[in-house]
């Protein structure tokens, strides 16, 4: 029998990303034409969250899952762009009831410059950095009216409102997804309140090096060495995503393994990494009840990033 409807909260940034596609990108002084400029909804919270929404979309219809609320939880300035980007997230099926509009604030802002498969991010964090949880000491209200089943959280917030959220979620034993995205610095003792911890390479080897420098073979980084340096920490549940090379995870009950990326063509890299984590965090919830399983979950996100990269755009 398939558990009843769940509930998925995500907390992080909502941006909007202007992206320029670019020959090159250029030094210091020089000024050349973007090849092509698109506007896209973006913020690794909401890409997440519409990534969730569309794996669980997938799992209702192939009649895997009683169906799954996806709910965001940050802020948007009350400008021209706050309002499309709550309507955007709403027409892509994720509940905005949870998200507060600051009065006066601007709305997190994204310059993308796409070079290939590379791209270089600046970030404005208007309204992200001013988001405080809607009430201090319960995580009840980041879905609706229900504690979600997996509360899924990134850094585009500021690192110590995170882990007070994480701290708060632990007491409640509400399960929780961090995704140290940008990688900021966290307190040790945050990993103890992780259920899940999904990171690319850059962000664990900034995190890792904050206690441990990571340990190489022939120059290479061992990725499962360091997987189970963040399940010492305390983490359960652990996934590097390695871009094109894959993903490998460890978990607490001694589970590692790798799994491959598929082949394919790449149009635009960024929001691989959403994908990958939206559809995990569906995997999760839709695990509960029956056995979980690591692998399956880290096969099914790896096939949703790989589509993911074959579009423009992080949504
Ligand atoms: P982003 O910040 O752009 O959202 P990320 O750096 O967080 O991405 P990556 O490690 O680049 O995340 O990619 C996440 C997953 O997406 C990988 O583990 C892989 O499954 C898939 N992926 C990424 N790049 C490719 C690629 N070139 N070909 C196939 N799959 C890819």
């Amino acid at each position: 029998m398939l558990p009843p409807e769940s509930i998925i909260a995500v907390v992080g940034g909502i941006n909007m990303d202007m992206i320029f596609t670019v020959d090159r990108v250029l030094g210091a002084g020089e000024s050349k034409n973007a090849r092509s400029f698109a506007r896209c909804p973006g913020g690794k919270g909401a890409n997440t969250a519409v990534a969730a929404y569309r794996a669980s979309q997938i799992a209702l219809k192939n009649g895997i899952s009683s169906g799954i609320k996806v709910f965001i939880n940050g802020a948007v300035g009350d400008d021209e762009f706050g309002l499309q980007l709550k309507q955007q997230l709403e027409e892509s099926g994720v509940i905005t009831s949870t998200v507060q509009v600051l009065k006066g604030e601007t709305s997190g802002l994204c310059c993308v410059l796409a070079e290939g498969d590379e791209s270089r991010n600046v970030a404005y964090q208007g309204a992200n950095f001013k988001w405080k949880p809607p009430v201090l000491g319960s995580v009840t209200c980041f879905g609706g009216n229900k504690k979600p089943d997996l509360l899924v959280l990134h850094l585009g917030i500021p690192a110590d409102v995170i882990e007070g959220v994480l701290t708060t979620a632990a007491l409640l034993a509400t399960d929780t997804l961090l995704n140290p995205s940008p990688a900021t610095p966290l307190n040790k003792s945050t990993y103890g309140n992780v259920t899940h911890l999904i990171l690319n390479e850059s962000e664990a080897r900034i995190l890792a090096t904050e206690s441990v420098e990571p340990k190489t073979s022939g120059g290479n980084i061992d990725w499962l060495e360091l997987s189970l340096h963040f399940i010492r920490l305390g983490a359960q549940n652990v996934v590097i995503t390695l871009g094109a090379k894959g993903a490998v995870y460890a978990t607490h009950e001694h589970e590692i393994g790798h799994v491959s990326a598929e082949k394919v063509t790449v149009v635009d890299a960024t929001g691989a990494g959403d994908a990958f984590v939206g559809t995990y965090a569906v995997e999760y919830v839709r695990s509960k009840g029956r056995q979980w399983n690591i692998r399956d979950a880290v096969e099914r996100a790896s096939k949703a990033a790989a589509k993911a990269v074959q579009h423009v755009g992080a949504q």
